[in-house]
């Protein structure tokens, strides 16, 4: 008997969402954040309308088992779902590592499901007192933060990411939110730019990025042993 995880979309290769492996990405259904920017807006609703049965996507892995290293979870907010963990398992007793794409929008969901991964990439939505501007959501400051203090508490390899649109966040809250991160330890830190292709919040004009962001990057690579842009 296996789990029922609600998948609402894979991708079955990529090279860029786990650190150094072939990996597979599993988005799963549902979140309960509504990011102005999210580029995945079919999968925040719990329900999907193209949902893959989880036996699918386990059949899909014996298949691949020697061609690909590692599962990442997705969203959605993969967390949300009580059957995340129970996946995780089953995914790594078949021999693969395993990722996972997170906000930790449930702390205590979040730290069930660090103890089965491998490899976490947080996403670090904005200054705590400043989620809300994005995740429209009054509070989810507080849980992003305690969930990243959960993941910098554990021994589970990750990266932190925040996603930018500069409607949304500026240069001089960006350093800041840098700088907070580096005091809580992080050495790792990667900034993403928006993809504005689709956007959950159609009144969100496309991104137009500020001039002479070279000494904000500077600024903040002193700041991390790894740090990046990515577009
Ligand atoms: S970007 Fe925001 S709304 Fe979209 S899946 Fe991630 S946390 Fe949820």
């Amino acid at each position: 008997m296996t789990c029922a995880l609600r998948v609402g979309g894979m991708v079955p290769l990529t090279t860029l969402d786990y650190p150094d492996k072939l990996a597979c990405v599993v988005f799963c259904q549902g979140c309960a954040w509504r990011c102005r920017y999210c580029h995945n807006p079919q999968l925040t609703s719990p329900r999907g309308q193209h949902e893959l049965p989880w036996e699918q996507v386990l059949a899909f892995l014996e298949r691949r088992t020697g061609l690909l290293d590692a599962v990442v979870f997705s969203g959605g907010e993969a967390t949300l779902q009580a059957q995340l963990p129970e996946a995780m398992a089953e995914v790594r007793q078949r021999g693969f590592s395993v990722g996972l794409h997170s906000a930790g929008i449930k702390p205590q969901a979040f730290a069930r499901a660090l103890s089965a991964a491998d490899w976490v990439g947080f996403d670090v939505k904005a200054l705590a007192e400043e989620c809300a501007v994005i995740t429209q959501v009054r509070g989810s400051g507080a849980v992003n933060w305690r969930s990243l203090d959960l993941l910098l508490a554990s021994d589970v390899e990750y990266e932190c990411r925040t996603t930018v649109h500069w409607q949304l966040i500026d240069p001089a809250r960006l350093l800041i939110l840098g700088q907070r991160l580096h005091e809580r330890g992080v050495k790792r830190f990667v900034v993403q730019q928006v993809r504005s292709a689709r956007m959950l919040d159609a009144s969100l004009p496309d991104d137009v990025q500020p001039e002479a962001l070279a000494v904000l990057w500077g600024r903040l690579g002193e700041l991390f042993p790894v740090f990046e842009v990515r577009s």
